[in-house]
């Protein structure tokens, strides 16, 4: 038994999946022709009460796009320490769009509308223009975190007030809403522009969806033909982009329950140091001194599972449609035997 807890995107696509790509319509999306991708982008556009929708080939893309279309050069974007747009997107914000960071500590990721508004700066000359907000949703940096639309809008108060734009990088917004059992109407509603992946829980080979009102898709559209993620029959991969979000939406609570029984083990082993909580499908926590997370992945590795080393000491666990309860048991008896 080959186990992956690496990501949640290294699920390869379901027979139903695999079945709906062979049977999809397409045409040429660059030409505005492919019936698959348009339906996709309509049908997510609904889902969160957005006008359009732009199908991109990965979560980098729709985030980059929409700080380039929310920005000028030399503007800034406000957004926790922890966001995937400033840690893992190669610089991209300064790279694609002159813009820079300022970086906001919150609590494991999430950012308070107070802290927001200590960072916007005053309209003068030498100070940086603050035009955007970014959020994350769940957190992954932080252990998959997750915020309540409660501690959303008085950030979309202030920023509506202040005339900055919010956007929302929710590559794994399925995961929080699965836990708040809010909507994804209330969630669109807050944001001027949202990102979700259909590459992560939701199990789709790739894909991504930029949300928002026309004429910023329209925008969006000119700058990912620009950064070159205009695809041709894109509709065999939109095909399982709809196919996600109709049948692996409803499960991803599997994940998460899985994720809590493996926390739930590691608790009581000798070698952990600490555990951050978790909050959905992403589990990381620190090995003692003994054990080097360099160390604990090889044993891993010698039982044909496979894990990430996220520091020295760090590990991240992500639980994801391809973990099965075999598998939970399977690792649970490993975990066991390295103690
Ligand atoms: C994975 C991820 C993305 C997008 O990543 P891609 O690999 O480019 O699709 C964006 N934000 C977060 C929080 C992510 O975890």
């Amino acid at each position: 038994m080959n186990i992956d807890l690496r990501s949640d995107t290294v699920t390869k696509p379901t027979k139903g999946m695999l079945d709906a790509m062979f049977s999809a319509r397409v045409g040429d999306d660059v030409f505005n022709e492919d019936p698959t991708v348009i339906a996709l982008e309509e049908k997510a556009a609904r889902l969160f009460g957005k006008e359009a929708g732009l199908f991109c080939p990965s979560g980098t893309m729709t985030n980059q796009i929409a700080i380039k279309v929310h920005t000028q050069p030399g503007d800034e974007v406000i957004c926790d320490v922890h966001s995937h747009i400033y840690n893992y997107e190669g610089g991209g914000i300064s790279f694609n769009s002159g813009v820079q960071a300022r970086l906001v500590a919150g609590d494991r990721g999430r950012i308070t509308a107070g802290q927001v508004e200590q960072h916007i700066n005053g309209d003068f000359d030498w100070l940086t223009r603050s035009t955007l907000v970014s959020l994350e949703n769940t957190v992954n940096r932080a252990g998959g975190s997750y915020y309540k639309t409660a501690q959303i809008a008085p950030i979309a108060e202030l920023c509506k007030a202040r005339g900055l734009r919010l956007h929302l990088d929710g590559a794994r917004i399925f995961n929080a809403l699965t836990e708040t059992r809010e909507s994804t109407l209330d969630t669109g509603k807050l944001f001027d522009s949202v990102s979700i992946c259909l590459s992560k829980g939701l199990g789709a080979p790739a894909g991504s969806l930029l949300l928002g009102t026309k004429p910023f898709i329209k925008q969006a559209r000119r700058v990912r033909k620009v950064f070159g993620g205009g695809m041709r029959q894109a509709g065999y991969l939109a095909a399982a982009g709809i196919y996600a979000l109709d049948n692996h939406v409803e499960r991803l609570h599997e994940d998460h329950k899985r994720a809590r029984a493996l926390e739930t083990i590691l608790k009581t082993m000798p070698y952990i140091e600490s555990i951050m909580p978790v909050d959905s499908n992403i589990l990381i926590f620190n090995l003692n001194e003994k054990l080097p997370g360099s160390k604990f992945e090889e044993l891993l590795l010698k039982e044909n599972i496979k894990i990430s080393a996220f520091g020295k000491q760090t590990v991240r666990f992500v639980t994801h449609l391809d973990f099965t309860d075999d598998m939970l048991t399977r690792v649970a008896d490993v975990l066991k035997k390295i103690a």
